[in-house]
């Protein structure tokens, strides 16, 4: 039976991908060697990191405007301390939208002071904090485009003179921005461009050697960079399928047809959610995010059935995460309309039921 996958992470990848990948695990470049036991120093795998880094500042459109982009280990979670170690002198003013932000933070403490600008904690995150002022002496302004967890997404950012730092995890590459506002951008793989085990870091080259502690080597950007993002080992089979799935949305026109397609799943969630008096958004409705739509049964004791009835359509992967409760659509690139039109449909068939 085919699977709706709605999972927040490691999600679902274009099926293209998965088939294109599978034969590189037998034969890839048809060199007669698996993807997975070929040396990253050949030329084979130096290409595909290449055209891996060059894609991404292609599709963000970032190309020839002092950006590099690396392809490093250790997931999103690795750049909350090295965006710190990197850039924090002194002071820096943090956006707290949610668990990751909230992490963030906890590490940036590590290495300097920490402002927090403004907080949505007291409301559970489900909103994001608007009307704050970046200072401006402090070296950078870190925030997070959008909260997986919680399904709020940042529809505008701050003006300010400062380095610009965000976490895009989980909506890089789904909606058009004017991507050279920020400084430096972070994005896990395994949220929308491929497997688990590599993290996307695209960076201004100006903002960096100006803190004055010595850095780690692997804890350090400018080293990355001089090496070609190939300082040690890299995790070659997520870049390699990561790659894959860049050339899959330029093929299909890029973010901004992407966008397009996104913008009609998510509103065909939302529409539901409102309209089927069984089902409750859990964010403020003009922070909605695209990716994750997060809601909740109004009556608890519809729980048995609709996660019954969802699971026999063939959806999987709609529990909301623990600190919200509920469920939790997560609809990423590679989520076809149809699996979006299967849930709907099984959210109207429980009100008819009901
Ligand atoms: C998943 C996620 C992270 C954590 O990513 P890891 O690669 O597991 O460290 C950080 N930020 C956001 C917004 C996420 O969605």
């Amino acid at each position: 039976m085919e699977k709706h996958n709605f999972s927040a992470g490691p999600c679902i990848l274009p099926h293209e991908v998965f088939l294109e990948a599978s034969q590189s695990i037998l034969n890839f470049n048809d060199s007669g060697l698996s993807i997975l036991e070929i040396s990253h120093r050949s030329k084979d795998f130096v290409d595909v990191m290449e055209e891996a880094r060059n894609l991404a500042l292609e599709l963000l459109g970032l190309e020839g405007k002092g950006y590099k982009a690396l392809f490093l280990q250790g997931g999103a979670s690795m750049e909350f301390l090295m965006v710190a170690y990197n850039l924090l002198e002194k002071k820096a003013a943090y956006l707290n939208t949610g668990t990751w932000s909230d992490k963030a933070i906890k590490e940036a403490k590590l290495f300097g002071d920490v402002i927090e600008v403004a907080s949505s904690k007291e409301a559970n995150f489900s909103y994001i904090p608007k009307g704050y002022t970046v200072p401006e002496d402090v070296d950078y302004f870190h925030c997070t485009s959008n909260n997986t967890i919680f399904g709020t997404q940042m529809k505008s950012f701050p003006a300010t003179d400062v380095p610009v730092v965000c976490d895009m995890s989980s909506d890089i590459f789904s909606r058009q921005m004017d991507f050279s506002t920020f400084d430096l951008i972070y994005a896990g793989a395994q949220k929308n461009m491929g497997p688990a085990g590599t993290t996307l870091v695209v960076v201004k080259e100006d903002i960096l050697g100006k803190v004055s502690r010595k850095i780690p080597s692997m804890m350090d950007y400018k080293i990355h960079i001089g090496k070609g993002s190939m300082f040690n080992t890299p995790a070659v089979f997520p870049v390699y399928v990561s790659m894959l799935t860049l050339r899959w949305l330029k093929e299909k026109g890029g973010i901004e047809a992407i966008e397009k397609e996104n913008e009609k799943k998510a509103t065909l969630v939302y529409s539901e959610v409102d309209l089927n008096p069984l089902f409750k958004g859990f964010a403020a409705n003009e922070d909605r995010s695209m990716m994750n739509a997060t809601f909740t049964l109004e009556n608890g004791d519809l729980k048995e059935t609709f996660d019954e009835m969802w699971k026999e359509a063939g959806i999987v992967g709609l529990n909301g995460h623990r600190s919200v409760g509920g469920y939790r659509a997560s609809m990423y690139n590679a989520l076809s309309m149809e699996s979006v039109g299967t849930l709907v449909d099984v959210m109207s068939e429980l009100e008819r039921k009901a």
